[in-house]
């Protein structure tokens, strides 16, 4: 098998810290499997604003857009607050995401049983949950047109306004990435719209639908949003695949996230339309927290979101499942055994550093 090129965006914070050591562990992961990595670093916000003076440079975009994968850490700090808006470092997520046209976000909500008790919510409602945000990122309110703010009654008042839309082919590519992802799980999509008050949300239906029957192997329902934020904290478990639009996968997929418990635990992975040298989605994987300027360089980060960042493009873009399989099972061991870095700390558990909690992963691969 030839050699899957990863670029490496370890960005700014603790984003280097817990890239270098999840490397390790995603090389011993891929040991005996025939999967080979190559990975090229290079900069992104923050450090590339210090060396560059943006947060994204074309040439660092046009890497991204070469190779297999993209491997993101995280971006901002304190140093660059002040800048405008449109200089600061999470502009780099925004380009990135543009410059790769990434349109799918999945965002997979899993309770390990070591951390039941994390969660606000009562453990045996979070017990066994395994769900899978499927979000779509490139379209709808947050991109629609028109949109604006401008006056009325002759300069007496305002109106601000934007527009939610998508097309049958915006809504059909999404819905199959959620189908594809329940084939390789329990089989059910949940799809989750308005479509009681949206005509948007009418035609999100009905393609859903039509693709479908295309999936006959997958069991497929629909919920309206305000259902489905409040079925998400009653009765989660009933969930295995969620697909929905940007807005309202922007609310759900942070709820579900709080149902696992700590920020340093949770992955993502955006994909694109494009395929890569293998045949599987290109895609950018990151955790979902962000640079944590308050224990940068302290040694103390969890890196296990980063982890399972990895497990994810291991699985979505280089097609290797077992692997993937293999690292989740390693974080459950880890954790398991009581060890816990300091965002996940319990009273009578094993505290551990970032390096020191990816040992541990390692050895139980
Ligand atoms: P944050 O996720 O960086 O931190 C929130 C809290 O969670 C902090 O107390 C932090 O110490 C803790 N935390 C986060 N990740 C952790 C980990 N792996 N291990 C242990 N504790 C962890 O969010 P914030 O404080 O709102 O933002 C800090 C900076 O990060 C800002 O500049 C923000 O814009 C940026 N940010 C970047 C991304 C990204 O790169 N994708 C996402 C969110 C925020």
């Amino acid at each position: 098998m030839k050699k899957a090129k990863i670029l490496v965006l370890a960005g700014d914070g603790i984003g280097p810290e817990v890239m270098k050591v999840s490397i390790q562990v995603l090389e011993q992961a891929i040991r005996g499997s025939g999967l080979r990595l190559e990975f090229e670093e290079d900069l992104a916000g923050g450090c590339s604003i210090d060396k560059h003076g943006i947060p994204l440079t074309e040439e660092t975009l046009k890497k991204a857009k070469k190779v297999d994968a993209v491997l993101l850490g995280a971006v901002g700090g304190l140093a660059w607050d002040k800048l405008p808006h449109e200089k600061r470092p999470e502009r780099a997520l925004l380009s990135l995401r543009a410059g790769l046209k990434l349109f799918a976000n999945l965002r997979p909500a899993k309770i390990i049983p070591a951390l039941l008790s994390a969660s606000t919510l009562k453990e045996e409602v979070v017990e066994g949950i395994d769900l899978l945000v499927v979000r779509e990122l490139t379209g709808g309110i947050y991109f629609g047109k028109p949109r604006g703010v401008k006056e009325i009654k002759g300069g007496l008042e305002k109106k601000g306004f934007n527009t939610e839309v998508y097309s049958t082919s915006e809504i059909e590519r999404i819905a199959r990435v959620a189908f594809e992802a329940a084939r390789a799980r329990r089989k059910k999509v949940m799809s989750v719209d308005k479509a009681n008050i949206l005509e948007s949300s009418i035609l999100w239906r009905e393609v859903v639908t039509g693709l479908g029957r295309e999936y006959p192997d997958v069991q497929l329902d629909h919920m309206y949003v305000d259902n489905c934020a409040m079925q998400l904290v009653r009765n989660p478990k009933q969930f295995d695949v969620i697909v929905t639009t940007n807005m309202f996968g922007d609310i759900l997929s942070d709820e579900a996230a709080m149902l696992t418990g700590s920020i340093g635990m949770l992955p993502s992975a955006s994909l694109g339309e494009k395929k890569n040298r293998f045949g599987f989605p290109s895609g950018m994987y990151e955790p979902v927290h962000g640079s944590a300027p308050d224990i940068a360089g302290k040694g103390v980060a969890n890196p296990l979101a980063t982890i399972l960042s990895m497990s994810m493009m291991v699985r979505h873009s280089l097609g290797k499942d077992e692997v993937a399989r293999s690292m989740e099972n390693a974080v459950e061991a880890a954790l398991a055994k009581d060890y816990r870095t300091v965002d996940i700390f319990e009273e009578g558990k094993k505290r551990v550093g970032t390096e020191e909690m990816a040992e541990i992963v390692s050895r139980e691969l």
